[in-house]
């Protein structure tokens, strides 16, 4: 529970009498929008993150076997990797940061562009962390609803709610928890319509979807069009935490100024070429998760329960008043999944991971005994 702005103590850290209290942080940090990672007993499928549900690529345990005492005695050195990651996704060395997973990137964005006289743009249902950090900022947070007959994108009235004090724009593309992606043209007229603010394009689930608008980062026409990736996701590296950015060198230079400079660790940075070099790797999974996401979205619909367009590795069912006794039986059933009825327009929704056929199709038996039972 979030403490109301203003407030001293809460109960629960409130000193007990006659001992000195704690300092009270500023305001600002206890009208933050708290976030808890339910990640206590997630025994079973884990179907509830969006992880890579089976394994990162063996060569990655290769290059963690070879980790040297000296590698971890000596404070990362990022550069290096970033380079790599630049030459690899066609881009200048100067316009990659690596960060401790795409969390630590938008951290440092909302930190670096909003303050108390700014307003940050959230087409929502869209990721929670965006607004937890932009919370931490006292900035104005602008969330513009899709519209839940098909959680479209509301690409017009996020470009009639731009004003001179936007300064962050999040659009994640593909969108969780929906699935649903919006199209790279919108994205670029939002850049250009809004040249005051950053405009972040997040493509944590690009592998599944497969466009982009990393091509255009560093542009003439684009110096606030800035993407993030993360290896949490297809890469199946989310313990690692391992993300990045790419920008324009020119706003890179600021946010290297905000991002502490050994917050990607030396076991992540050793890792990240191997996962890169293995792109069949990569490929195969993706090719899976995509037949899965075919398989398993057509026997939603033979049973009668709607799911959205997925460009991601997740669908979002619509269970209905039952979704929390759903997401229960599920799990009793050995099938953790994430209840999404709290974000805006999903009353009813649950998000299901999709990871290969052979998992998804022990979740379908799951999905089939459990939906009779409700
Ligand atoms: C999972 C996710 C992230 C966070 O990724 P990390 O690199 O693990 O911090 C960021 N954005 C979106 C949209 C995500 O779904």
């Amino acid at each position: 529970m979030s403490a109301p702005a203003g407030q001293q103590e809460r109960a629960d850290t409130a000193a007990p009498a006659g001992k000195p209290a704690a300092p009270a942080p500023r305001a600002i940090v206890q009208a933050m929008k708290e976030y808890h990672p339910p990640l206590g007993g997630r025994g079973g499928m884990r179907l509830d993150f969006n992880e890579n549900t089976l394994a990162c690529s063996p060569a990655v345990r290769a290059a963690l076997s070879a980790v040297t005492t000296s590698d971890l005695t000596r404070y990362p050195e990022r550069g290096p990797v970033e380079a790599l990651v630049a030459e690899h996704l066609g881009v200048a060395a100067e316009q990659v940061l690596l960060t401790n997973g795409v969390d630590e990137a938008i951290h440092v964005l909302c930190q670096c562009y909003l303050d108390e006289t700014s307003e940050i743009l959230l087409p929502v249902p869209t990721y929670s962390m965006y607004e937890v950090y932009a919370s931490a900022t006292g900035a104005k947070i602008v969330c513009i609803e899709a519209d839940a007959a098909d959680f479209a994108f509301p690409y017009e009235r996020v470009l009639a709610a731009i004003t001179p004090r936007t300064r962050l724009i999040a659009l994640a593309n593909p969108n969780s928890p929906t699935g649903t992606s919006m199209r790279r043209e919108q994205i670029l007229e939002i850049a250009r319509r809004a040249p005051q603010a950053m405009v972040l394009a997040d493509e944590a689930y690009f592998h599944f979807h497969g466009e982009t608008v990393l091509d255009l980062v560093g542009a003439a026409e684009y110096p606030n069009l800035v993407v993030a990736r993360t290896f949490s996701k297809a890469f199946g590296l989310a313990g690692l935490r391992l993300g990045m950015l790419a920008a324009a060198a020119e706003s890179m230079h600021w946010l290297r100024r905000v991002i502490s400079p050994y917050s990607v660790n030396a076991l992540a940075l050793a890792c990240l070429p191997a996962a890169l070099a293995d792109t069949a790797y990569l490929d195969w999974y993706v090719e899976e998760v995509k037949a899965a996401r075919a398989e398993f979205g057509a026997v939603c619909s033979e049973l009668g329960v709607r799911t959205w367009h997925s460009d991601a590795n997740f669908l979002l069912l619509a269970i209905g008043p039952k979704h929390r006794e759903f997401c229960r039986a599920m799990h009793a059933h050995g099938i953790l999944v994430r209840d999404r009825s709290n974000d805006p327009g999903c009353n009813g929704c649950v998000r299901i991971t999709v990871g290969t056929r052979d998992q998804m199709r022990a979740a379908q038996d799951a999905l089939r005994t459990v939906l009779q039972g409700l």
